[in-house]
């Protein structure tokens, strides 16, 4: 019990960190090390500072899918590749997970004959991102040049990049956008260090036994978290489901370069129930198309989510 009590007082301590009108100045626990050196140089000077212990007991930790029986490779559709993605970069590795990802794998039977369309221009629009920058280190998943974690692909315990800083710039338009809607969308929980996962996780096992603790809390290693380009906002419970909020959320994440990573009754697929707090950088070519295509990550990418051991 003393170690949950630490870990509450944790999560107390940096929820008060984090609140709402702070983003961006939030520093706090000292769990980030250096930023990892990106692979092709850009804006990673402000990768400090946003680091956030985050509160986030929660959240990709709390998943109910125990996606471990859907074994086989998602075939996922994904019919807008052709104008959304060139495959352009290969996967670097093959992570620790084993398996190579699935090339974009070709449509299935459903509709998701996606109405793309507007998914190119988005770089004139004041709202573009890039895509985030890739880092040149072994171990880490990129398929198409995206980032992979979750519970199939494993990030090194020594990767540790802060929040993203385009993902942070990102971020803040989108809460600009929202406030100006008269919402509050705030910062809660940004980057997670492999260590500050471990730590969540073993004080789970210890509370519930690792059956339990696998079933809402992410093993370290694989927590999106961990890549610097996952944020969850506001309240990361339940309780932010059907908010005004979480539904602006969800209509319009995309148009900053978020998806929202975890939808409802994706959890066989994703690994995690529903999170309508957790939100993805990926940056807004794949972010149009990926939302307009009504897919999840996995499926767009056609691969899975569960752990292998
Ligand atoms: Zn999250």
């Amino acid at each position: 019990m003393k170690r949950i009590s630490r870990i509450t007082l944790m999560l107390i301590a940096a929820a008060s960190l984090t609140a709402c009108g702070t983003v961006g100045e939030l520093s706090s626990f000292p769990i980030s090390d250096q930023p990892a050196a990106p692979v092709s140089g850009s804006e990673t000077d402000t990768a400090a500072g946003v680091s956030d212990a985050d509160a986030a007991a929660a959240d990709d930790d709390t998943t109910a899918a125990s996606a471990a029986d859907s074994s086989e490779t998602v075939t996922a559709a994904d019919t807008d590749t052709e104008e959304t993605s060139s495959p352009a970069e290969e996967n670097t590795t093959e992570g620790s997970a084993g398996e190579p990802a699935a090339e974009p794998a070709q449509q299935q039977s459903t509709q998701q004959q996606s109405t793309q369309s507007q998914t190119s221009d988005t770089s004139s629009d004041v709202n573009y991102g890039p895509a985030p920058v890739q880092y040149d280190i072994p171990g880490l998943t990129y398929i198409n040049g995206t980032l992979i974690a979750n519970k199939s692909y494993s990030l090194p315990a020594d990767f540790n990049p802060g929040l993203d800083p385009t993902c942070q710039a990102q971020f803040n338009k989108l809460s600009s956008a929202a406030a100006a809607e008269g919402l509050n969308i705030c910062l809660s929980s940004g980057f997670r260090s492999y260590d500050y996962q471990a730590q969540i996780y073993d004080d789970y096992c210890a509370r519930d036994g690792q059956a339990a603790a696998d079933t809402y809390s992410a093993r370290p290693g694989h927590s999106e978290h961990q890549t610097g380009l996952a944020i969850d906002v506001n309240q990361i419970d339940d309780t932010f489901i059907g908010t005004p909020e979480a539904i602006w959320l969800e209509n319009h994440c995309h148009e900053y370069g978020f998806i929202l990573r975890y939808p409802q009754g994706k959890q066989d697929i994703t690994g995690y129930k529903y999170e309508s707090w957790h939100i993805r950088y990926v940056g807004t070519d794949l972010s149009y198309a990926i939302h307009d295509s009504g897919l999840t990550l996995e499926e767009y990418f056609g691969i899975d989510s569960y752990y292998h051991e």
